[in-house]
């Protein structure tokens, strides 16, 4: 079973599919650590995230480790992701770790989630269930900003606002896998759930999608 979750930043996209892959026990990948991972180890060493074939090169060299750096979540690493992410020689070197983990989840599981922006329309089109999380972009900004408020973090909502948009417009307009809901995904807009509201419409769609018809349904 193969569960797509795509959407743009600050949707809460993350947080459902973590949930839900801990619900269903199925294994979850955050696609877009992937990215974070080839930006950060960029900028530690020095190149600037423009550099093509620097980043395709890292990207070609990724390993587990580097899915655990400490500096994924910060603002120039995102910024520099979906720059890098831009690339198609760098997308074209994450597919089959994508698609292989979604094939073969690791530990056994019966199931992948996997969450990112092009999942249900490039990296896994046949997936079994195709989620697209949406927010309105004010309403996006303003949970971001709380969650770096709430970190400790100094920041201006007008700024996160600002970034969260410039991101969106570079991850919805690029050539390569732009982000956009699969044409068969089911669009979960968040603005005006909570959590428990959003965790709910979700799990429902994907018990209807993931679930064997039983005899009573076919009546
Ligand atoms: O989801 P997250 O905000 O961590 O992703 C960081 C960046 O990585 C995104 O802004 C996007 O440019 C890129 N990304 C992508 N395709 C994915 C996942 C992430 O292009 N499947």
């Amino acid at each position: 079973m193969i569960v797509a979750i795509d959407g743009p930043a600050g949707a809460g996209k993350g947080t459902l599919a973590r949930r839900l892959a801990e619900h269903l026990g199925f294994a979850y990948l955050d696609t877009g650590k992937l990215y974070r991972a080839v930006a950060a180890k960029m900028l530690a060493q020095g190149w600037e995230a423009s550099d093509s074939k620097a980043a395709q090169a890292v990207a070609l060299g990724l390993t587990p480790d580097d899915l655990e750096r400490g500096d994924l979540r910060e603002e120039a690493t995102s910024q520099a992701a979906s720059l890098v992410a831009s690339y198609g020689p760098v997308r074209a070197a994450l597919l089959s770790f994508q698609r292989g983990f979604a094939a073969n989840p690791p530990g056994g599981a019966q199931g992948a989630i996997l969450d990112g922006r092009d999942i249900g329309t490039v990296i896994c089109p046949d997936a079994d269930a195709k989620l697209f999380v949406t927010a309105s972009l004010d309403e996006r900004a303003r949970r971001r900003h709380k969650e770096l408020l709430d970190r400790g973090e100094g920041a201006i909502y007008p700024r996160v606002r600002e970034e969260m948009a410039e991101r969106d417009k570079r991850d919805s307009e690029r050539a390569d896998a732009p982000l956009k809901p699969a044409d068969d995904a089911f669009v979960l807009d968040t603005t005006d759930l909570d959590i428990e509201a959003a965790y709910a419409a979700a799990l429902s769609y994907l018990r209807s999608r993931l679930e064997p018809r039983g005899p009573a349904d076919n009546t």
